[in-house]
């Protein structure tokens, strides 16, 4: 379900726009649909129609995401495993100062080789009223805002809900622009579209090498846009802005924390308007990658700050860590198919 049919439905019963606006405000803020004010009770703006329906809408809106399971983590996170209306299940995370990590698509097509949800390839996209669902659902159990578009899927490839979703929390969500991050492997349609939105968010660039021949290999099926013209293109947004682009680079052992790739990150980002996110991998116990050792993270922090890109470490269990993506998924689905 899209935002657009709520309204349209509201519509065809014969709520104004500036009604089908409140009625689909109080869903997100976790009020009561037909919530008027005190001067201003819901009989006197709403028709019958309208106010007879919203019952019924209000379990379809709940229905749309619903709490399957909570996981605390040790940093304050919790991950929520999220059943959509038709059963199928996708992940978000309560995130430490009241940020969320909210799903996108049911699988994804990209297939980045150290990510679970791009073993299982897309089956279905995530619409726009359920991104949003996860807005709603995690507000029953705290604040929220911050939203990050990190969960499971790749926004770019279901761009369309992706944005109505970040217009519908960045006008009426009481949520600030830049605490709305799109996260992306980088496709040229995220830098034509998002521009020219009403509501910007940041954006996150997932680099993971300097190398285009290693990138084609570690991300299979993320557009061939090489890691020079991905910085320029993401420095072009930053500008636009005013706020700096989350570079992020999941750190696998052996493969992509050697000097020369830490050298590849100071010819690109160095004098860029850019955040260099390091995201030590979440080894899985039957895992072909690794995290590098401690030391050598701290050594490259060091290496990187030194020479003028701010860097830091995402080490956090919660889903700002690409490199987890869907593995909660993957265990809960073992569950149920056992
Ligand atoms: Fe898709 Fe992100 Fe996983 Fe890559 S890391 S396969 S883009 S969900």
């Amino acid at each position: 379900m899209r935002i657009h049919d709520i309204h349209q439905r509201l519509a065809d019963l014969g709520a104004k726009p500036l009604h089908s606006r409140r009625i689909v405000r109080a869903w997100l803020h976790g009020q009561p649909l037909d919530s008027g004010t005190r001067h201003q009770p819901s009989e006197s703006f709403l028709p019958l129609a309208v106010r007879e329906a919203l019952p019924a809408l209000g379990e379809e809106l709940d229905g749309l995401a619903r709490l399957r399971s909570e996981h605390p983590g040790s940093d304050g996170s919790a991950r929520l495993l999220v059943e959509l209306a038709d059963k199928q299940m996708v992940e978000s995370v309560l995130l430490p100062r009241d940020g969320l990590c909210v799903s996108t698509q049911v699988g994804c097509a990209v297939g980045c080789v150290f990510c679970m949800t791009g073993k299982s390839g897309l089956l279905r996209q995530v619409g726009s009223a359920e991104i949003v669902a996860q807005v709603a659902l995690a507000r029953r159990f705290r604040a929220v805002k911050k939203v990050v578009f990190m969960g499971m899927g790749e926004p770019a490839h279901n761009l369309d809900n992706v944005l109505e979703a970040i217009d519908l929390l960045g006008s009426e969500g009481n949520i600030g622009h830049k605490n709305l991050v799109f996260s992306t492997v980088g496709d040229l349609r995220v830098f034509e579209r998002l521009p020219q939105q009403r509501v910007k968010p940041a954006l996150a660039l997932s680099l993971h090498t300097s190398r285009a021949d290693l990138r084609a290999e570690l991300l299979p099926k993320a557009p061939r846009i090489a890691p020079d013209e991905l910085v320029e293109l993401g420095e072009a947004y930053a500008r636009t802005v005013g706020y700096p682009i989350q570079y992020q680079w999941t750190l696998l052992k052996g493969i992509n924390d050697s000097r020369e790739e830490m050298d590849g990150i100071l010819r690109l980002l160095k004098g860029k308007y850019a955040v260099m996110n390091l995201i030590p991998y979440n080894s899985l116990e039957v895992d072909d990658y690794q995290r590098p050792d401690g030391e050598r993270i701290v050594e490259m922090v060091r290496y990187l700050h030194s020479r003028g890109v701010l860097t830091k470490v995402r080490n956090s269990a919660g889903q700002d860590v690409e490199g987890g993506c869907g593995q909660l998924r993957a265990r809960a689905v073992d569950v149920v198919n056992t």
